[in-house]
């Protein structure tokens, strides 16, 4: 008998399953999408605070140019108030005293003139002119204010229409040495210097700007918008935030429009507070672009990874099922469907190595079909075959552990593998074989097998051939003894000697 001897184990190439496939396409595009989500939220974070920046810059701006011209304007006021007291004013002539009380401040552009008015609201001076028409504002918000509260120092009044312009009216008390009230001086600032400072700045879309009074009394804005002069903003969150707190800014509702803003305000303890804001939907309005686009491209990149992760998915699949029936067609036996010749060498140089490794004992039958020549010879190759193929369902249906390997060996040869079993249980499952292949066969067939049975426990250094010699041993023993029966062998190396068993 003549076998094949290996000396190692066959390496398996490298392969990628489809699964393996699927899952790393899935992990990168996981990876991707978040590392692409983490840059479009920085992104969005620094819209967010550039757009604050602008703000703030914006207002800080308008804050320093509306309270520098107040204090300009306020420092006339201070100048006539102070001067009114002069015991001389009164003995000058009348341009003289223009003169010393009235700088040429009122002149400027959107300044209107300086007024004063003595302790019961007459108009008593007017810097535009030396004979001033008469004038009551005792009825006036300023005039009450300054004559109930001599701690008022300067005052701003409401926004109102005066010759068909609006105005703001700055005021100051003019008090006696003693404290006493002794009248007012006002002048005011025209709404068209607010316009035309706010026309000088870029407020992009979305973008709002509003000065208010200390009470949260809207004096102007911009866009302008005549509706919102004079409307008292005091309860909207805030703008009470912006009318206690110096500076800051917060993401709220706008009390004029209701849309979601970001405000951002400077207070600075001045006359007049500046809130500068801004639409979310406007601060965003770049950065919606840049995802909408960035998220398409994502999108087409995904839909690609994927549609070539599952041709390149299918195309695995197809060769790893035509790998496998190629690789049953070369480890099958055609007629009988049992292992092949190859297979069989294959499995018992992996089952040696493991029972080498386990300890556990490595039983082999070897089979052989008595006078199976003359069989041929009688009955013809074709019902030898159908015989074949029946032993090979005996021998199947007797061997049905894992592991177990049941192969044609050539012509009417077959042997079986038996991991983990000893000579007697491989003795036993020899004798069921036999008996099963007596049973199909009936009486009135001649066929019957001979089996040679052998089992060892794999020591180092050692190969299989000793074990397939023993159990062909006992096969030949079988056979010499009269056939049709099962015999045994004791493995020793080199030379095993055999028993009888059956
Ligand atoms: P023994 O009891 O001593 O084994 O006698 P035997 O006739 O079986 O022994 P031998 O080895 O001389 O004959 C084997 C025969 O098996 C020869 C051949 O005609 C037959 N044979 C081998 N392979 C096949 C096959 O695939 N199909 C058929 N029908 N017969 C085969
Ligand atoms: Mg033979
Ligand atoms: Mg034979």
């Amino acid at each position: 008998m003549r076998w094949k001897r290996r000396t190692g184990r066959a390496t398996q190439p490298w392969r990628v399953s489809a699964r393996t496939l699927i899952t790393c396409s899935i992990s990168t595009i996981i990876g991707f999408s978040a590392i692409c989500a983490s840059v479009m939220i920085d992104l969005r974070r620094s819209e967010e605070v550039r757009a604050r920046q602008a703000l703030e810059n914006m207002a800080a701006s308008i804050g320093a140019d509306i309270s520098r011209n107040v204090e300009l304007y306020d420092l006339s006021l201070r100048a006539v108030a102070s001067n009114m007291l002069l015991p001389e004013i009164n003995e000058v002539s009348k341009p003289v005293r223009q003169l010393i009380l009235f700088d040429r401040s009122s002149t400027a552009k959107n300044f209107g003139t300086i007024q004063v008015f003595d302790a019961r609201g007459r108009l008593s001076l007017e810097s535009s002119t030396l004979d001033p028409l008469p004038e009551d504002r005792s009825d006036a918000d300023f005039f009450q204010v300054h004559r109930d509260r001599p701690d008022t120092g300067l005052y701003v009044g409401r926004p109102a229409q005066h010759h068909g312009q609006y105005s703001i009216v700055l005021s100051r008390r003019i008090s006696t040495p003693d404290g006493r009230f002794a009248g007012v001086v006002a002048g005011s600032i025209r709404l068209g210097y607010f316009r035309d400072l706010f026309a000088r700045l870029t407020l992009g879309s979305g973008g709002n700007i509003t000065v208010l009074r200390r009470d949260g009394t809207v004096v102007v804005g911009a866009p302008f918008d005549s509706a919102a002069i004079g409307r008292n903003l005091a309860r909207a969150p805030a703008v009470t935030r912006a009318l206690t707190e110096p500076s800051g800014w917060s993401s709220s509702y706008g009390a004029l429009d209701d849309l979601p803003r970001l405000l951002v305000w400077r207070n600075g303890n001045e006359p007049l507070v500046v809130i500068a804001s801004k639409s979310w939907d406007s601060v965003y309005a770049y950065w919606r672009n840049e995802a909408a686009e960035i998220g398409a491209m994502m999108l087409a990149l995904i839909v690609f990874v994927l549609a070539a992760t599952q041709v390149a998915a299918r195309e695995i699949q197809l060769r790893a099922k035509i790998e496998s029936r190629l690789e049953q067609l070369a480890t099958t036996d055609p007629l009988t469907g049992l292992k092949n010749r190859r297979k069989f060498d294959e499995t018992i140089e992996l089952e040696w190595w493991r029972a080498q490794r386990t300890g556990a004992p490595l039983g082999l039958l070897m089979i052989d079909a008595d006078h199976f020549k003359s069989y041929n010879d009688t009955h013809g190759h074709q019902a030898g075959d159908q015989v074949l193929v029946g032993i090979a369902v005996c021998i199947s249906d007797s061997v049905r552990r894992a592991g177990d390997c049941a192969a044609r060996y050539g012509g009417e040869e077959f042997a079986v593998l038996l991991p983990g079993t000893s000579e007697a249980d491989a003795l036993r499952v020899a004798e069921t074989i036999r008996s099963k292949v007596k049973l199909w066969a009936g009486e009135a067939c001649t066929t019957s097998i001979s089996i040679g049975a052998a089992s060892v426990t794999p020591s180092r250094d050692t190969d299989w051939s000793g074990l397939l010699n023993a159990a062909d041993r006992a096969l030949y023993m079988a056979k010499a003894a009269g056939r049709n029966r099962c015999a045994s062998a004791v493995v020793r190396h080199p030379s095993p000697a055999a028993s009888l068993a059956a």
